[in-house]
């Protein structure tokens, strides 16, 4: 997968430790060629003597405006880079908010072109011409896109074939589908509670279950520990009547398979 990002800070996506995208699995992904991350500057595409890519808002008031030229320039320069169709992704707080069912289709596509605003935000025209589909990470402001957009890629990487050393930990993870638990076909269940050594820590004991040996049980109690988690912390993702999945994302393909609860206990250490 090819993964562009359009920002005015490209240094934030470097491949290489301390950043976010350079250290840990997606690192990993990249250094293996599953996702190439490629960060543009907008200010290259800029035609003004001094690469301005803001300017005052119409009508007054605080702060700067994205301009149309560098962002519009930008993205049919990059779009042309590479010949594989990219989808268009533009985060705002006034896009929906990112869901895993969001995530996963994302991560099904061949290339994402990823554009991070800053400032006021983006000249609308642009926006309306481009037409990307628009995320939101959360019902806060942040200052530019570019964590949100580390966010998604993250997210993404993840569930890309051969990024996690074993792949089953993103099957048994919050939110990732269940099938045939509780009320719902398809139930997006939060994460069990997980343990490790030593059995047991300041008089705290590790559920005696889970070194029994007995795979088929330790299956069962993390269902139920699944289903209980979720009942309690997270209700809305339980709906009583049965939809595929409570926040349906309009985009996705309806038939969404459903991944099966874990099957055996890890070894401490193996996880990712
Ligand atoms: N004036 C905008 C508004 O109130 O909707 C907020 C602009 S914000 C200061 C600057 C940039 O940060 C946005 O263009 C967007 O790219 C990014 N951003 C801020 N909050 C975000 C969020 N919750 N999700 C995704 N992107 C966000």
């Amino acid at each position: 997968m090819r993964i562009d990002v359009l920002t005015t800070f490209p240094e934030m996506f470097a491949a290489e430790p301390p950043a976010a995208l350079g250290v840990s699995i997606p690192a990993r992904a990249r250094a293996a060629g599953i996702v190439e991350v490629v960060a543009t500057d907008i200010r290259a595409y800029a035609e003004n003597k001094h690469a301005k890519t803001d300017d005052r808002p119409f009508g007054g008031g605080p702060g700067m405006v994205m301009m149309c030229q560098p962002i519009w320039d930008a993205v049919r320069g990059v779009e042309a880079s590479d010949p594989r169709p990219a989808h268009r992704v533009l985060l705002t707080p006034q896009g929906r908010p990112l869901t895993q069912a969001m995530v996963e289709r994302l991560a099904g596509l061949p290339r994402l072109l990823v554009l991070a605003g800053h400032y006021e935000g983006i000249d609308e025209r642009v926006i309306e011409a481009l037409a990307p589909e628009e995320i939101s990470i959360g019902d806060y402001v942040l200052s530019g896109g570019e964590l949100a957009a580390m966010v998604l890629i993250d997210a993404v990487v993840r569930l890309l074939p051969g990024a996690l050393g074993d792949q089953e930990s993103a099957l048994a993870e919050s939110f990732s589908t269940v099938a045939g638990a509780g009320d719902s076909p398809h139930a997006r269940l939060l994460d069990c509670p997980h343990f490790t050594r030593p059995r047991v820590w300041q008089g705290r004991e590790a559920p005696e279950i889970l070194v029994s040996g007995d795979h088929a049980k330790v299956a069962r109690w993390r269902l139920e520990q699944r289903l209980a988690r979720t009942r309690d912390r997270r209700p809305d993702l339980l709906p009583n009547d049965p939809q595929p999945d409570p926040q349906p994302d309009p985009q996705a393909n309806p038939a969404e398979p459903a991944c099966q609860p874990p099957g055996r206990v890890d070894s401490p250490g193996t996880g990712s």
